[in-house]
């Protein structure tokens, strides 16, 4: 595995692609790409994704979003949205962790944005339904990239 250094120079240098963003997102996003391309997770076509959803949720106790496939808006792999309480990808397949990544966005405030609130419910869930090393990995890269984190 490469050292945390080089993944956390890594992310800092993909976050700068995402410029059109506030930086703490721009941060998010350079972190998370690092860790899919460290440790790749499962990916899942629509079926999968309702399964993978449905089984978290439920192990979560929390009300189970629907999972749907469509054209969505520009250059987003995935979204959530509260009104529909739904989340949507794009391509044939979406991996796990960024299903984690939009199952977050509905299970916190919609204020929440990609800040700190928002990061622990995703290092939490990636940790429980992905494995422990994606969360333990996003977890280092917050931190070292400056973004906060509390680790329960
Ligand atoms: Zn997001």
């Amino acid at each position: 595995m490469t050292h945390i250094i080089t993944l956390t120079e890594r992310a800092q240098a993909t976050a700068k692609g995402f410029k059109k963003y506030p930086e703490h997102q721009q941060l998010v996003y350079g972190v998370e790409s690092v860790v899919e391309a460290e440790l790749p997770s499962p990916t899942v076509d629509l079926n999968g994704a309702r399964s993978f959803i449905s089984d978290l949720c439920l192990d979560l106790e929390v009300d189970v979003p629907s999972v749907e496939r469509r054209k969505i808006d520009g250059r987003f792999v995935a979204c959530a949205s509260y009104r529909h309480y739904e989340i949507t990808f794009r391509a044939s397949t979406v991996s796990t962790l960024t299903l984690c990544h939009e199952l977050s966005h509905l299970l916190v405030s919609q204020h929440a944005g990609h800040h700190k609130e928002w990061r622990n419910k995703f290092v939490d869930i990636a940790r429980q339904a992905v494995s422990f090393e994606h969360g333990a990995l996003l977890y280092n890269l917050y931190n070292r990239c400056g973004l906060s984190t509390a680790w329960k």
